[in-house]
């Protein structure tokens, strides 16, 4: 689609704009004019829902094709011995943590408060016990998983999946060839789908903007502040700690070695289209070799998302408040649980984490309307956490590296 006009997010952004303008100026305006009050902001309604259904039509195959690829990029079983686990505990860890900031954040700060959309949409998930939280995400049958949606459910059996045909041979192999053919076409349609998000968006937003008036505006300023906060906390306290820690050497020294990729991250929105600089940093700055580089990273750009989970954990909160639903602390541990296993299937392309969002939403039982209104500001979210996503790759790989007896130093680069 590059190079032929706007981009997608230009457009989304647009809408979004537009939609607030039009909803505030038809807001007052409804209640004297019959056409707009009876015909223009139900058809938007509609226009919204529609987009919203068609979303949600993507969810299942989408999630369960590409966490099934995902797990499966693990590579051979046998070969992956320390450095693969290491990797992998780090990854999810690293993950762990960044989602238990965005969530205190979202806590603390509290975005959706004012936005007062309470019974707008969806009800609150009845709140279980946190036992049972965990023993509801093994399923008994797949299939009736798949059927109901239950999303946690999904993610375990396709996690067994994709690790399972790793140990299935040639076999496995043509399976999974089967699943990244189903996960690239829910990626195509997701693309034809997302064509529709500028006037989805424009008029969720438009819909919003009129029911509610101003009050709406302050909340995204704060979902925005939070994420950022939270993505240079997790980088500052996070990654510096690991460097320091494990491979005793500066965080500035470090993060001066990843800008490069840090910052094209944030440019490109795409942990996997920053992969090749993100491997020449880190060789070359950091002076991890090749072996470890080759395996972390690659692996790192498609399992490896701190920032998508911490934007989730935020949103979910967001989303929550502003529909006046209250996320009970199992609900919250859910959501850790969920965002974590999503962030494996998340793929490392602009706006990826938009979708997966409707993963943890539903999962939370949270009104899935919601990504309707974080689409809007969606684009300055995503800089920002694939810009987290691919600084995270790095500070594990150093750690791996030093785990494994490597010396750390900058290499001077022969051009
Ligand atoms: N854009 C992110 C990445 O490439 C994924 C996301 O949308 O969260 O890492």
């Amino acid at each position: 689609m590059k190079g032929k006009g706007m981009s997608l997010l230009l457009k989304i952004s647009i809408g979004f704009i537009l939609g607030i303008i039009f909803g505030f100026a038809a807001g007052p305006m409804a209640a004297e004019s019959a056409a707009l009050k009876d015909y223009v902001i139900p058809l938007l309604d509609v226009v919204g829902k529609i987009f919203l259904t068609l979303l949600k039509m993507l969810i299942v195959p989408l999630v369960f094709s590409s966490i099934v690829v995902g797990a499966a990029s693990i590579g051979d079983p046998k070969t992956l011995g320390r450095i693969g686990i290491r990797t992998i505990v780090l990854y999810l860890l690293t993950t762990v943590v960044a989602i238990a900031i965005g969530l205190v954040l979202g806590n603390t700060i509290r975005p959706g408060v004012g936005m007062d959309l309470a019974g707008a949409a969806g009800t609150a998930q009845a709140s279980k016990p946190l036992l049972e939280v965990f023993l509801d995400i093994f399923p008994a049958n797949p299939i009736d998983s798949l059927v109901k949606a239950n999303m946690l459910q999904i993610i375990v059996f396709a996690l067994f999946f994709g690790v399972a045909s790793l140990f299935a041979g040639e076999k496995g192999r043509r399976i999974i060839g089967a699943f990244e053919s189903i996960a690239e076409v829910m990626y195509a349609m997701t693309h034809m789908i997302m064509r529709l998000a500028p006037y989805g968006v424009f008029s969720l937003i438009a819909v919003t903007a009129a029911k509610y008036g101003f009050s709406i505006l302050a909340p995204f300023g704060k979902v925005i502040a939070a994420v950022y906060v939270g993505c240079i906390l997790h980088a500052v306290v996070v990654y510096s700690g690991l460097v320091l820690v494990f491979c005793r050497k500066s965080p500035l020294w470090y993060f001066r070695g990843v800008q490069e990729a840090s910052i094209t991250a944030f440019v490109t929105r795409s942990s996997s289209g920053t992969l090749p600089i993100t491997i020449a940093n880190v060789r070359d700055n950091l002076g991890v070799s090749e072996g470890i580089s080759s395996f972390v990273l690659p692996l790192g750009a498609t399992i490896n998302m701190d920032g998508t989970a911490l934007y989730q954990g935020v949103c979910a909160l967001f989303v929550a408040q502003a529909f006046g639903l209250e996320l009970s602390l199992s609900a919250q541990i859910g959501i850790i649980l969920t965002a974590t296993l999503a962030s494996i299937g998340t793929a490392g392309v602009p706006g990826a984490g938009l979708i997966m969002l409707t993963l943890v939403l539903t999962s939370a039982g949270l009104p899935i309307e919601g990504m309707g209104l974080v689409a809007g500001i969606d684009a300055v979210l995503d800089a920002v956490r694939t810009c987290l996503n691919v600084t995270g790759d790095t500070a594990v790989c150093a750690v791996v590296a030093a785990m494994e007896g490597e010396k750390l130093e900058s290499r001077s680069v022969e051009l």
